[in-house]
């Protein structure tokens, strides 16, 4: 049998807002256990929620970009249930009627072409507090600073059809909310995490197979490792005969497995009601055009301009616009170097990566700033300096010799230019090996290579190889 999988994620993006949403409590991470939640957060008798206005801003943000609806007028609903970490019995959440609905993300993928994923809503809530397990014996901890900071669930419709495509998915939200400056996307810290939903189905049948939802996901790694592994599972219990259990899992990112962590709620064993401390959320066509006008430009609009206005491959300019700070370390390289977009993506893509990657270092903690890859790139546009020569000054500015100019100083590295001086070497070579030339003359054109590569080799890399090339084929001409 051949099976179709079948995967929609729940996203969580903790919204980067100074204090929570509905209290003035912190929601910077990090702090003592316990010292940052207040009454509002632990739901103490007496007290009333209001709603962070920033919270619903960055929802709409989040709508417009991914071309959702956004509503008129949403409503919050408590969610009960209980846990160690939700003194409160509730959650705060949003049911029947998000913030925003109906969307669309797109992928692209590794062949060229496009996917597209539907988004069935985003919705604010709070999160809840953390229960800590390290470092107790025989009892949990319990850290509500978590307690009431805003999230915004992302629910995608069953649209993936492969973990690959699950991470392609989770990968472009969280570009997008990273660009928006909704989310700091930080998935050690757990502010940006998700759930997979998973199913299988025969290849062809338009029927949803029953699903599991996997928990614990709070890596790209992870998303597609658990999801290859639950779907595996789930053709062995179906192939030998039993039913998949609607049931939430736990990946275990040590043992790479999945465990049954307890059957699957129905809505209505959360008892949603309307909350009846917080009005209905109202946002106006005002609102709406206020927050589109604070927009930064989007990834796919800023992928297709780079491409057009910089001449870069479809490959190139994605990888440029993936995170908005490579974007725009990107522009400031390619305005330094005197416009040179093609050379500039090579270098950031390149070499850039490569030691950001090597060191494990962010780009925003490159000892290379853009102003002076720019100034390297226009040493070479202007032949001070080979291609070749470059990478030698770029690892020279990396360990911190200094600007281009001065390394390139220092070091000697200025290109010969100098045509006495690239004749002698010719002269050289040709008088060295008789043999080539002989044949190069009897119709070797293929020769020309080797006598380059020879002067490059006596100069120590330093000659200009195209003008040596054309002194060599004058030489020889004769
Ligand atoms: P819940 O709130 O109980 O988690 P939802 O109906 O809101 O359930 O769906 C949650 C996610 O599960 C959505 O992303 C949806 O696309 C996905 N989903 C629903 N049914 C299936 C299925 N049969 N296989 C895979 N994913 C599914
Ligand atoms: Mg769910």
């Amino acid at each position: 049998m051949q099976w179709e999988v079948v995967i929609g994620l729940e996203i969580h993006a903790q919204l980067a807002t100074r204090s929570k949403i509905f209290s003035g409590a912190s929601t910077a991470y990090g702090a003592e256990p316990n010292t940052q939640a207040c009454a509002v957060d632990l739901g103490l008798p007496g007290v009333l929620p209001v709603l962070n206005a920033e919270a619903v801003n960055m929802a709409i943000k989040f709508g417009l970009a991914t071309g959702c609806t956004v509503a008129p007028r949403s409503v919050f609903a408590r969610k009960n249930y209980f846990y160690p970490d939700l003194p409160k019995g509730y959650q705060i959440s949003q049911y029947e009627l998000p913030v925003v609905h109906d969307g669309e993300v797109i992928l692209e993928l590794e062949d060229g072409g496009t996917k597209r994923v539907g988004l069935t809503r985003a919705h604010l809530e709070e999160d809840a507090g953390k229960s800590l397990h390290e470092g107790f014996e025989g009892v949990t901890g319990i850290d509500l600073n978590r307690a009431g900071t805003p999230l915004l669930e992302i629910v995608s419709e069953p649209d993936m059809r492969s973990a690959k495509e699950a991470v392609a998915y989770m990968r472009k939200v969280h570009s997008l909310v990273r660009y928006l400056g909704i989310c700091d996307g930080n998935m050690q810290e757990g502010s940006f995490r998700c759930d997979a939903n998973v199913s299988i189905r025969p290849k062809g049948s338009d029927k949803l197979g029953t699903r599991t939802e996997l928990k614990n996901l709070n890596s790209f790694r992870f998303v597609e490792r658990a999801i290859n592994y639950e779907v595996e599972r789930q053709i062995d219990v179906i192939e030998s005969g039993g039913e998949v259990v609607q049931e939430t899992r736990l990946y275990d990112s040590v043992k790479h497995e999945t465990r049954s962590m307890r059957t699957k709620e129905e809505a209505n064993d959360y008892r949603y009601f309307p909350d009846p401390d917080l009005l209905p959320v109202e946002i106006t066509e005002a609102d709406i055009e206020r927050v589109r006008a604070e927009l930064p430009e989007l990834p796919d609009a800023k992928r297709l301009r780079f491409m057009e206005q910089y001449q870069l491959s479809a490959y190139d300019a994605s990888l440029l616009t993936s995170a908005r700070e490579v974007a725009d370390y990107y522009e400031s390289v390619v305005t330094a170097s005197g416009g040179e977009g093609k050379l500039a993506a090579n270098w950031v893509n390149g070499e850039l990566t490569a030691a950001l990657n090597r060191d494990g270092r962010d780009i925003g903690e490159s000892p290379v700033t853009p102003e002076s890859l720019g100034a390297l790139v226009a040493r070479i546009v202007d032949d001070t300096i080979s291609g070749k020569i470059a990478k030698d000054v770029f690892e020279a500015m990396w360990n911190g010799e200094g600007e281009p100019d001065a390394v390139i100083e220092a070091r000697g590295l200025k290109q010969v230019t100098d045509t006495g001086a690239l004749e002698a070497m010719v002269d050289e070579v040709i008088a060295a090996n008789p043999k080539q030339v002989e044949q190069y003359k009897a119709g070797k054109d293929k020769l020309l290579g080797f006598f380059v590569g020879q002067c490059m080799k006596a100069s120590g890399g330093k000659a200009n190889p195209a003008q040596l090339n054309e002194l060599i084929r004058k030489k020889l001409a004769d």
